[in-house]
């Protein structure tokens, strides 16, 4: 079994956790430096990016889960978790830290001017059939680098054609919430990646 992280500095833990469990992951809690280093990948959960942003920086891991990501560990961050694994944030605080996880430009709170939360089924890359997403004073990203594939769309209304699902290499993100819509295709998609990682190590 993989063992994967859940970043558990603030947020929806607990609902991340379950379904790596569900997944066949080992799933372990992520505060500190020492438990970062024995995971094969990490969850960045949903909650609030500006707070999680200083608390890494609280805890000393800025620097220890910048590296680990450049070192190619593989990420999934939903919602606050997406914001942080931006490269550049917009419609937040000065002092936000970002990973560069993904080379990408994510809009805090971006659909807070339309409505704040909502649910919509969309296309999603890789899965056959649609997915229920929960977004919750979503993000969006705004400008997605070159070598980022766009696995998801917003389907219809102000925000149709907006990315809100994104990869990039080992690291991937959704604006929305799989972990409270019971549906698991996303985090089984991420345990899989998780899991031809660790078998491709040399
Ligand atoms: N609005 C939150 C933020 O800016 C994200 C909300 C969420 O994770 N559901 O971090």
């Amino acid at each position: 079994k993989p063992t994967i992280g859940v970043l558990a500095l603030q947020g929806d833990v607990r609902e991340h956790f379950d379904a790596l469990t569900v997944c066949g992951a080992n799933p372990v809690t992520v505060r500190r430096e020492a438990e970062l280093a024995t995971v094969d990948g990490l969850v960045l959960p949903g909650g609030e990016s500006t707070t999680i942003s200083k608390l890494l920086e609280v805890f000393g891991l800025l620097e220890p889960l910048r590296a680990r990501l450049k070192d190619g560990m593989p990420a999934y961050g939903s919602c606050a978790g997406m914001i942080l694994l931006a490269s550049e944030v917009l419609d937040t605080r000065p002092d936000m830290q970002a990973l560069h996880g993904i080379d990408m430009t994510v809009r805090r709170n971006a659909f807070g001017r339309q409505v704040d939360s909502f649910e919509t089924d969309l296309e999603f890359a890789g899965l056959d059939e649609p997915l229920r997403a929960v977004f919750i004073r979503a993000p969006w990203v705004e400008h997605a680098g070159p070598g980022a594939q766009v696995l998801a769309r917003v389907p219809a209304g102000p925000a149709a054609g907006r990315i809100v699902a994104i990869r990039e290499g080992n690291v991937l993100a959704t604006s929305f919430h799989p972990e409270v819509t019971g549906d698991l295709r996303v985090h089984r998609m991420f345990v899989d990646l998780v899991r031809e990682q660790v078998a491709s190590r040399p």
